[in-house]
Order: structure tokens, then sequence, then C-alpha cells
């Protein structure tokens, strides 16, 4: 292992790590204005990378107040669509120039691979401003049909009008630091909001060097403001905000009711992306030569730490023995080391606190009476790494079938009937994704409309795409983003009438 992963950053990476980062308000890099920082870590060596300055109350403060005067001001307002739609092309093609660079830095902060990062995250931020550019100009309210009845001295004439929210504020997680950041600020500006964006205290340093394209790509200041800080702290004090006028949230469901009771208390908009314990089932007449690899990898993508992981995987009977042996073979092949080593598929979990978290959820599923078919350890004694798991003969009453593990590990249930899929997938407080892995146009009829989640995959699991809505049912949250369906987050409706 690589006892100091800096060594492996590039020029500009680790140029931009040499010293304290500072939070972006109104167009400004400034201190927090208690003076305090916190650190952030690589956890491939649970070494630190950085000090960040730690954003708190006043520093949220401030930052609303510039996103709310940049939202009244004239130079964002009466932005013409085509002006916003080019401003957002720009930014996107300065990360474009820049990925390799943002690749890394997200290699050292969250601890996945940078190659992948590259690929994945970078490359979808980059196609999500892309798309979300397309917007404003296109954006359109409509011409209504109204039953008032004319007379001759007066008839009405109606029509709508789409809005921006106003000012947004968006807390995100780390597990997809940058494409996070993206998801969230694209739709907000192409429908003409001001956004304080506060991003995960485990991962900062992406957001901020975006926040330094965003200043090089010509916003009016003030449009995005950035505030790196601790989530009961700044979290809190952005969702408290009365000049916020909308909370856009990604993080786990336990965060979601707290925000989403505070934000009720001013009536703020809320959009909730939340956790998951998503289903991949695989059916009698599966194709296991593309099912077995994509089992796999539905659950051990960014080691696990993905909202929409398949992370129960439901196989019949007479295929268990095949499928559990091909999954437990396909996933302790993968190399585990530190991410900046593009080799290594197997990377370290974001932090101790996670790292902690996972190894417990293990330890329960042993108690529970769960198989470890394979891994179940810690790999090596720095660093956050734990072997890719699978614990067999799982039932639905386990915790570890039921709570979001958020990590490398694997539940695998039998099942004897297509008659249980159903009931199966549906038993969880869950629904953000499932997978069907099926040759068979008629279960694929059948089993999708009774799936209760908000993205169901046939063969493949994890494809996200940036036309393609994405949120949850039931507990997994509300609101849908990407596609068109992102605009009802971030835009209002005006019905206008008027009488001549
Ligand atoms: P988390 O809920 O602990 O933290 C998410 C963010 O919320 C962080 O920025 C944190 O600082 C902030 N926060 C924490 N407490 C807060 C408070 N009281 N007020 C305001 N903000 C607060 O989640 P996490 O551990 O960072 O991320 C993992 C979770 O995110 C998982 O449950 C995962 O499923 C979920 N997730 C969901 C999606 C999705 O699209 N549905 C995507 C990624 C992650």
């Amino acid at each position: 292992a690589v006892t100091d992963s800096k060594s492996a950053l590039g020029e500009k990476a680790g140029k931009f790590i040499s010293g304290t980062k500072q939070m972006l308000i109104d167009g400004k890099w400034v201190s927090a204005v208690s003076g305090k920082t916190f650190t952030t870590i690589d956890p491939a060596t649970g070494k630190v990378i950085t000090d960040i300055c730690e954003g708190d109350k006043e520093d949220i403060n401030q930052a609303v107040l510039a996103a709310r005067r940049a939202f009244e001001d004239d130079a964002w307002r009466d932005m013409t669509p085509s002006a916003r739609e080019r401003l957002i092309h720009r930014l996107a093609d300065l990360i474009e120039e820049n990925a390799d660079e943002l690749a890394e830095l997200e290699s050292i902060d969250n601890g996945k691979n940078k190659a992948i990062a590259r690929m994945v995250d970078i490359n979808v931020a980059i196609e999500t401003f892309r798309y979300m550019a397309g917007w404003p100009s296109k954006i359109a309210g409509d011409v209504l049909p109204l039953s008032t009845p004319k007379t001759p001295e007066a008839q009405f004439f109606g029509y709508t009008l789409r809005e921006p929210v106003g000012v947004v504020g968006q807390i995100i997680p780390w597990n997809f630091p940058l494409l996070m950041c993206a998801w969230k600020m694209a739709p907000a500006l192409a429908c003409g909001n001001t956004i304080v964006l506060k991003p995960a205290e485990e991962t900062p340093l992406t957001a901020l060097r975006l926040g330094e394209l965003i200043c090089e790509a010509g916003f009016p200041d003030g449009v995005v403001n950035i505030v790196p800080g601790y989530g009961h702290t700044a979290g809190a004090a952005l969702t408290a905000h009365p000049e916020v006028d909308k909370i856009a949230f990604t993080g786990s469901t336990e965060v979601g009711k707290i925000i989403a009771r505070e934000a009720a208390d001013s009536m703020k908009k809320v959009s909730m992306e939340l956790g998951g314990k998503s289903p991949a089932i695989i059916l009698p007449d599966a194709d296991l030569s593309v099912a077995i690899p994509g089992a796999a990898s539905a659950i051990m993508f960014n080691q696990g730490q993905v909202c929409c992981a398949g992370s129960r995987l439901y196989v019949p009977d007479n295929l268990y023995d095949e499928v559990i042996n091909g999954v437990a073979e396909a996933v302790s092949s993968m190399s585990i080391g530190p991410g900046l080593d593009a080799n290594n598929m197997v990377n370290p979990l974001v932090s101790e606190t996670q790292f902690q978290r996972v190894m417990g959820y293990i330890d329960i599923g042993r108690e529970e009476g769960a198989e470890v078919i394979t891994g179940g350890k810690r790999r090596g004694d720095s660093g956050y790494f734990v072997e890719p798991t699978i614990l067999g003969n799982t039932t639905q009453d386990m915790k570890v079938v039921q709570e979001e593990i958020f990590g490398p590990v694997l539940c695998v249930q039998r099942y004897s009937d297509m008659s249980e899929i159903t009931r199966l997938a549906n038993d969880s407080i869950y629904g953000l994704g499932a997978s069907l892995w099926t040759r068979d146009v008629g279960n694929i009829m059948r089993f999708v409309p009774k799936i209760k989640a908000g993205t169901v995959w046939v063969n493949c699991h994890n494809i996200l795409d940036v036309a393609m809505p994405f949120g949850g049912f039931k507990q997994s949250g509300y609101g849908r983003e990407l596609g068109k369906d992102v605009l009802e987050l971030y835009t209002q409706t005006k019905s206008v009438c008027i009488m001549a």
C-alpha cells in the first residue's frame, strides 16, 4: 500500500491541496468567520490531506444573503436564456479541461479509483451540465383555455410563467462528491435560481475546485456559494435560514427526516434523494453469463457506497449454488488497494466511521446466522479497506437485509417460486432501485409495474442517464432529479390572468 498517496497526485492536484482551502461566498474566497478549520482525510492512509475552513451559522448567513442579492440582481435575473446556456456550457468545458485533476482530487478525498472517477464521476458531471444547459431556452409556460365567461366589457386571457424558486440550499453526501454537485447545481442554474451548496464534510475538495471553475466561467458573484462544514452546524443553519426558498438534499433517510421537519417550519420546498436497499432479482430464465457479473458489480461499484446499490440478491433455489459461487469468484478476484493506483478495483471506504459501520453490519450478519461466503474482514492495517463480502442464506427478517449498509456487502437469498418475487422485492422501507434479470419479455411486463421503486433496470443495474429521472418511492425520498422532471423541483408556476 502507498503510505503517502499525496505523492501519487499530479502537479495541479498537488498544488490545489497545498494550503488551507477557503469557502466561496459572493464570488470571493474567504475564511470562516470563526477562524475554525477542519481536516479532510485520505481514506487510503487515514492521513490528513489538508485543512478546510469550517463554515457555520454566520458563514451560511452571509452566503444566503449573497445568494439573495444575486437572485434579485438584474445581472442574473435578466440574463437571457441563451446567455445562461452559454455560461453553463462554459462551465462544462472548464470541468472537461480540468478533468484529470478533478479525478485525482476525487480519488484522494473519497478513496475511489481515479480512472473510474474520470470515466464516471467527472464525465457524467460534464454531461449533466451540458444536458441542463439546453433547458433555459425551452422552459416555457402555457396559454390557458379559460372558461370564465366573456362579456361585452370584459374578456379574460390566462397564461402561466415558469419562474425560478429563488435561493436554493443544497446539501450533498460524500459518495459522488463532484457528481452530486452537478446533479444539484446544473438544473438549479438552468432554471435561474441562486445557490448555497454545502458539500459533505468528508469530501469537500472537488466542490471547492468546482467553485474556482464557476468563478472562471464568469457566473455573477453570489449566484453560486459553497460553504463546507458539518451537517449539524452549517447544514442545519442552511435548512433553518428564512431566506432560503428550497432545500435539495441527498443523504441518509435519517437526516432527510430531520431536514424535512425543520424546513416545514418555514414551509420551504424540499426535495429528497435518500437511502436504499435495492433488490437484484435473478429470474429462472436469466442469462447467468450476464446476471452473475451484473450482480457482482451492482453491489461492488464504488465499494457499495451507492444509494441504489443492488444489496439484496434473490436467486431461484435451483440456481443458488451456481450464482453465489460465481458472484463470490467475481468479487474475490478484484484487486484491493488505493484508488490513485487505477489497477485497484476495490478501494477504501470513505472514512473511519463508515468503515466501523460496515464492519459492524458484517458482525451483525454473522450473529443473525448469515453464512460468510467470501470476504468479511478488514484488508491491511492502515486505511479503511473492507474485503468484498457476500453473506449467503440470508432471510427477510435479518437486519442486514432490512437496513442500508452502504458498503461492499451483498445479502443473497433463495426463493422457490416466482409468486414470491413481488413480496420479497417490496419488503423494505426503501424504494429507490431494483433490477430484474430475465430473457422473457412476459416477465418484464408482469413484474416491472409491481415493483415499488423509482428505477427498475432489466439486465443491468446502476445505469443512470441524465435524461432519465432519478429518485425514490417510499422512504427513499421524493422529487425526481435529472431528465425533464427535475425542472419541477427548481421552478414554480405563476398564473397570470388579464382582463381586457
Ligand atoms: P448523511 O445524511 O449523514 O449526510 C449527508 C449530508 O447531510 C452531509 O453533507 C451532512 O453534512 C449533512 N447533514 C448531516 N446532518 C445534517 C443536519 N442535521 N442538517 C442538515 N444537514 C445535515 O449521509 P451520508 O452518510 O453522507 O451519505 C450516505 C447516505 O446518502 C446513504 O444513506 C445513501 O443512500 C444516501 N444517498 C442517496 C442518494 C440518492 O440519490 N438517493 C445518493 C447518494 C447517497
